[in-house]
């Protein structure tokens, strides 16, 4: 096996540690980068300096914002009472990207997995309960993909929920079982936030 000088080795296995890449796959992602000029390069290395250091969490609903409270949070023209609960941040995008949701959000920050670790401790439910001792919440939307983990949350979330008298409904059952809220086209994930079922 041919060894790699340090500094490229070094970017090939921060490349390997990114979901669903390689070593083959980082290799060819560093020679990549090597033909890029130097600018380009410098422009990917600033990008991720700002993911680091401009992007932070919103203290609300826990969405990624350059902002705390963030854009949707901080907005007067959304429906505070409406709440869409979902795991994390890329699924908010994607159900902002249907256009159909006009309330705000709140990430629990994964799902429950007990065989992973994922215990109730660690996703975002204390806070959950005290945003609705608090505020007055009309309706709890959960979005969750409609797999094991997914269902198991919803469950979690309606027994949790259910002393609060609030209004529990989840997505309609259109998108196929197992498939993942953030691959579900604009149109079939739209109208499962309009057909939303009651638990
Ligand atoms: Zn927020």
């Amino acid at each position: 096996m041919i060894k790699f000088p340090k500094p490229i080795q070094d970017l090939i296995d921060q490349f390997c540690k990114l979901p669903g890449i390689g070593p083959k796959t980082a290799e060819r992602l560093v020679y990549f980068l090597l033909k890029q000029n130097k600018n380009e390069i410098d422009e990917f290395a600033l990008s991720l300096n700002q993911i680091n250091n401009s992007v932070v969490k919103c203290s609300i609903c826990h969405n990624i914002s350059e902002k705390d409270p963030c854009a949707i949070c901080a907005d007067k023209n959304r429906d505070h009472k409406l709440i869409c609960i979902i795991a994390e941040p890329h699924d908010l995008a994607a159900v902002e990207n249907t256009g159909e949701f006009k309330g705000v959000y709140h990430v629990l920050g994964g799902v429950l997995d007990p065989l992973s670790g994922m215990t109730p401790d660690r996703l975002k439910f204390d806070d959950l309960l005290a945003k609705l001792q608090k505020n007055k919440v009309a309706e709890i939307i959960l979005a969750f993909n409609p797999d094991m983990e997914g269902e198991a949350t919803m469950i979690y979330l309606n027994n949790l929920l259910k002393s609060f008298k609030v209004k529990i409904t989840r997505l309609a059952r259109g998108m196929p079982v197992g498939s993942d809220l953030e691959y579900t086209d604009e149109i079939t994930l739209s109208s499962a936030i309009k057909n939303r079922k009651e638990m």
